[in-house]
């Protein structure tokens, strides 16, 4: 549990223990019966007049008890935020908009009339939205355009302990702001911050020792299972536990497995269906959930299996704290998390896949018990969960800040006087300063500024690296291509390969391969794709993801717009994609690699180091792999760095050596020392 500082303690008297199935379907007075259970809903006015009473706020209630879809709706209800609108923040996409359209459907209104969502490259707002659930980041860039953020009487930000650079930051931002409008008595603005965990004694102390309030839900007793020995492959452990429990369990008990993301999601969900086959049991339904997913099949979720149908649903961890599943039984815990992680000092940025925090543990062991008494099955021995660390650590600490700060400097804000709860280390803002001076946007690392091309850059919602890269591609003729390209590269993976048509997914990838790798493989693709006259058909037979093509030109479109605004050339390169390449790296200096060794033949040979020095392979999966070319090419960019155990680089191109010392001089340099 939490510490308790102080305070008013408000506690529910009430049960929670209603089965809320049904969503979407359920008529208008079953959503409103449903509402009137959850805890919240049972200490509303005493609730209301906290609210009404204090400035800021910090709200701790388990996870299901109805913060982030009810407390919304009780401030809209009451009027309380007068003119101005409701911000709800949300860290992840999927849940700002699956729990906008579950509060539409509560309130009786179309999503983006009265309540809205907004998150990157879609706003389903109207200027009549009240209660409006976006992500961080988006609020962070209305924070560029408007740092007090005025269009808001009444900011609640959710998921406080997920502590990700961009919630750390808006806390800065929205407690600037708070003051400024509240000390001049002018618009003021409410402040309220909503947990399930989290360390409140510095949340606390950070908001002026503002009141806590602790909401008591009921939960259930979990079993808590732990394997006897470490599992080699989780995903295969997940697979026999869910058959060894599908053989013993009701129909009626729902499975949730935590995995990391969506291709393992979709290679367990194909190993079940297949397997559930032959296996004795009831029939199974099984549901993913995962940032890409289309809003439609996320609601399958919530949607309640025919009767002795068992369901069972393949998660991330955005069914941890931020989406409240019901009916959940058992849980199967993988243990596993996708992070990203980097070193400030050596500049390697990384995902990989790496054991969560105890508080992870026991909030997804606590999905199983919130309607009825459960079990959570963890895929791993109990002396490594003892291990393990009790919280992980804030986002700001580990991740590069380039794109925060360059945000901060557009919303006119000092970096160095900044308030932040956690500061970052001193040597990741160093680093984050230098590489935004040698991408030109900020004019001095000591007392920064930014330049005419900084502001360009924070005007485009991607990260620094590409909004460089665009903005370099008039100067190489290819800003139709680098348009493209940073589109696909923003959209989930585009490429759909099912395992069990794998060989016939790779002949048919064959026609869209590049000798020059994948970058332009991706452009190939994504240039058929759009002059592909039936879309949805046309990706069926080329195994490629028309949902992620379809959300690419989405994003290519807006991306357009801004390039427009700031009056840029756009002209195509042709075939000459040369041009495009080394515009990639004026803005992936960072992201480049160099072959060690003697690179003929095998893949063994073919050792790279990046950059920042860290030992990395092709993914098996490059084009330039798969076309198997005689030689390793001397000089590789990728876009991402995975780490599974060893260092993949994750869409790669070939690149002449002398493109990174021509446009990155000092990281040549530093290639060459690493080498
Ligand atoms: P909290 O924020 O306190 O974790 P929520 O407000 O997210 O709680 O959820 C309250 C309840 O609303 C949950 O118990 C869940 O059953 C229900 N709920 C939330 N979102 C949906 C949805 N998209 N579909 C169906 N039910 C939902
Ligand atoms: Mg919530």
């Amino acid at each position: 549990g939490v510490s308790v500082t102080n305070n008013n303690k408000v506690v529910t008297n009430g049960h929670n223990n209603v089965s809320e199935t049904k969503i979407v379907q359920e008529s208008v007075q079953d959503l409103q019966v449903a509402r009137r259970r959850l805890p919240v809903f049972m200490v509303k006015n005493r609730l209301i007049d906290e609210i009404k009473k204090n400035d800021t706020m910090i709200l701790i209630g388990e996870t299901g008890s109805g913060k982030t879809t009810q407390i919304p709706q009780l401030i809209h209800e009451q009027r309380l935020e007068g003119a101005g609108a409701i911000a709800v923040t949300q860290p992840r996409r999927v849940a700002a908009i699956t729990i906008a359209l579950r509060v539409a459907a509560e309130m009786n209104t179309e999503i983006g009339s009265i309540v809205g969502y907004s998150v990157r490259f879609e706003d389903v707002t109207s200027p009549r939205t009240k209660v409006k659930y976006l992500t961080d980041g988006m609020l962070l860039r209305e924070a560029i355009v408007d740092p007090l953020l005025k269009k808001y009487s009444i900011i609640v930000l959710d998921e406080a302990h997920e502590r990700t650079i961009s919630t750390d930051v808006l806390f800065g931002i929205v407690k600037l702001a708070q003051k400024e409008r509240n000390d001049k008595k002018q618009n003021p603005l409410k402040v309220i911050i909503m947990s399930a965990t989290m360390d409140v004694d510095s949340f606390r102390k950070y908001f002026h020792n503002c009141p806590v309030i602790y909401l008591e839900g009921r939960t259930f007793p979990v079993t808590i299972y732990h394997t006897k020995t470490k599992q080699d492959d989780y995903q295969y452990a997940a697979v026999c536990t869910v058959f060894q429990l599908h053989a013993t369990t009701p129909a009626n008990h729902d499975f949730l497995v935590f995995l990391t993301g969506q291709e393992e999601i979709e290679t367990v969900m194909y190993n079940i269906k297949q397997i559930a086959k032959e296996a004795t049991g009831p029939p199974i339904r099984v549901c993913p959930l995962y940032a890409g997913l289309p809003p439609a099949k996320q609601l399958q979720v919530w949607r309640e299996a025919p009767p002795g149908t068992r369901k069972v649903i393949l998660s991330t961890n955005i069914a941890e704290a931020s989406v409240t599943i019901p009916n959940i039984k058992c849980v199967i815990d993988t243990g596993v998390v996708k992070e990203r992680t980097w070193s400030g000092s050596s500049g390697a940025e990384r995902l990989w896949v790496r054991a969560c925090s105890q508080a992870a543990g026991w909030q997804r062991a606590g999905r199983a018990g919130r309607t009825a008494p459960g079990a959570a099955y963890r895929l791993f021995p109990a002396k490594d969960f003892a291990a393990r660390p009790q919280h992980h650590t804030p986002e700001i600490v580990r991740c590069p800040l380039a794109s925060s700060l360059l945000l901060l400097l557009a919303a006119g804000t000092d970096p160095s006087t900044f308030p932040l709860i956690d500061p970052p280390p001193l040597d990741s803002v160093k680093a984050s300063l230098q590489l935004l001076k040698e991408f030109g946007a900020i004019d001095s690392e000591t007392n920064p500024k930014l330049t005419a091309l900084g502001k360009k850059m924070s005007m485009f919602p991607i990260d620094p690296k590409y909004s460089k890269v665009l903005l370099s591609a008039p100067e190489y003729n290819c800003l139709e291509e680098a348009l493209s390209l940073v589109a696909v590269l923003s959209s989930e993976n585009v490429f759909h390969t099912p395992i069990h048509k794998r060989e016939e997914a790779f002949k048919v990838k064959q026609k869209f391969l590049s000798p020059l790798g994948d970058h332009i493989t991706l452009l190939n693709v994504f240039k058929a794709f759009c002059k592909a006259p039936l879309k949805k058909q046309w990706c069926k037979e080329n195994f490629l993801n028309h949902k992620n093509l379809t959300y690419a030109c989405d994003v290519r479109h807006q991306l357009l717009t801004i390039c427009e605004k700031l009056n840029m050339t756009v002209s195509s390169c042709g075939q000459a994609y040369d041009q495009l390449l080394k515009c990639l790296v004026c803005g992936l200096f960072m992201n480049c690699a160099w072959l060690v060794g003697g690179g003929g033949g095998g893949g063994g040979a073919r050792r790279y180091v990046t950059v920042a020095g860290v030992a990395a392979a092709l993914h098996p999966a490059s084009a330039l792999q798969a076309l198997g070319g005689p030689r390793a090419p001397p000089a590789l960019l990728y876009s991402e760095l995975l780490h599974t155990g060893r260092a993949y680089m994750l869409t790669a191109s070939a690149v002449q050596p002398h493109w990174l010392t021509q446009q990155a001089p000092a990281q040549a340099r530093r290639a060459r020392n690493n080498r």
